[in-house]
């Protein structure tokens, strides 16, 4: 496996593929690799001839400075799973590299997707990801580009953009990866003790619960959002910083349920941030699924 830590020798080994008429596939990431995000590169070698991965801690989408600094970076092991999995390349940039002297342009998605959920609680998140997606796509070139269906509002706002851009990229989602416990897969999920994540164990439960009752008839929005809150909130030092359901159909709020909604929530679990989401009919969501 290649790895490439400046834009002009990833976009001259990018090139090269294209010439050769290789499709490429490309999995962004900011390392602390797990299961999940190697599933992403299984699902792009199916999609493409050779893929891409990027690991990048990408200081404009954290809102909060301390969060930056204690996001975990494990960068040989990183390489190893990617290599393991088959990945062509890897593209590790420095934030110095990305963002050079007098970066001044931002990407900003408006509009119903980025003004409710984690768009809500992390003012700025989603424009620092989009904008890092729109460069990272710039610098790889991709053919296709797989996002995991865990952060269901980020690959929602990548697929609006590459549409609204005219990106000639193809956004695919894979499904959530979980622990055999049930607990989505997640980097920030080692920062968790054994008694934290007894606790974060709540939040699969509460949504796999509201999954049921919704199978069993119940339509009330707050129904539905009081058995998550009633799994997390019995525990000591656990937050609820939002849950709600949303219709997939316009991406709004709403206080009935349809077939068409998900559950979705995020919650802070000993200061670490935790986030997971259910669709109500128990289906995996692909992007074609959403109109918004
Ligand atoms: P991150 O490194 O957390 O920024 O995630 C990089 C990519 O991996 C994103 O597209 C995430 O949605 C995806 N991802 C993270 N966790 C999981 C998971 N448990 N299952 C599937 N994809 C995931």
């Amino acid at each position: 496996m290649d790895q490439f830590t400046t834009i002009a020798d990833q976009r001259a080994w990018s090139r090269a593929q294209l010439l050769a008429g290789k499709r490429i596939g490309f999995v962004p990431t900011m390392g602390a690799l797990h299961e999940g995000h190697l599933s992403l590169v299984r699902v792009a070698r199916q999609k493409s001839d050779v893929v891409v991965a990027s690991i990048f801690v990408n200081p404009t989408q954290f809102d909060n400075p301390e969060d930056l600094e204690r996001y975990p970076r494990t960068l040989e092991a990183d390489l190893s799973m990617l290599a393991g999995a088959g990945c062509a390349a890897v593209f590790t940039p420095t934030p110095a590299e990305m963002y050079q002297e007098g970066h001044a342009t931002f990407v900003e998605v408006v509009g119903p997707l980025t003004d409710k959920l984690c768009a809500a609680t992390r003012p700025g998140h989603f424009r620092g990801v989009a904008t890092v997606v729109t460069k990272l796509f710039g610098v790889v070139r991709p053919d296709v580009a797989v996002f995991g269906q865990k952060d269901l509002q980020q690959v929602l706002i990548v697929n609006r953009m590459v549409t609204d851009l005219n990106l000639p990229v193809e956004v695919v989602v894979a499904p959530t990866v979980r622990d055999p416990d049930g607990l989505a897969m997640s980097s920030r999920n080692r920062r968790l003790s054994a008694a934290g994540r007894a606790k974060a164990l709540g939040l699969p439960r509460g949504l796999e619960l509201a999954r049921q009752a919704f199978g069993a008839g119940e339509r009330q929005s707050l129904k539905l959002i009081e058995l998550v809150a009633n799994e997390l909130l019995v525990h000591e030092n656990v937050e609820l910083d939002y849950c709600d359901v949303i219709n997939l159909n316009g991406f709004a709020e709403v206080t009935t349920a349809d077939h068409r909604c998900v559950l979705a929530a995020a919650v802070f679990v000993d200061g670490v941030r935790l986030i997971d989401h259910i669709h109500l009919d128990g289906r995996a969501i692909a992007v074609a699924d959403v109109d918004v």
